[in-house]
């Protein structure tokens, strides 16, 4: 877990643009595969040139990988856990 908020305080010390702004409330669904194709496009798009950018989706990837192998493990991170963490990701980035 200490791991998993060290990359969230990482993650939200990026600089902010109003494009980037914009990006990161759908950067979360996009790591997750969960936005609709031609979201999905205009999302890429910025990030093909938006290294900032870049660097979140990485960090959430990682995020979730991990959250992903501590569940596996059994290792507590329960559900309401999960969904506090999603929710202050949602409402801070
Ligand atoms: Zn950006």
């Amino acid at each position: 877990m200490k791991r998993m908020l060290r990359m969230l305080w990482n993650m939200m010390r990026h600089p902010t643009g109003y494009n980037c702004l914009h990006t990161r409330k759908l950067l979360l669904d996009y790591a997750e595969g969960l936005l609709q194709a031609p979201v999905q496009t205009k999302l890429e798009r910025h990030l093909s040139d938006c290294e900032d950018c870049q660097a979140l989706v990485s960090s959430y990837r990682e995020v979730i990988e991990v959250a992903g192998r501590e569940a596996a493990l059994d290792l507590p991170l329960p559900a309401e856990l999960e969904q506090k963490l999603i929710e202050f990701m949602r409402s801070n980035l």
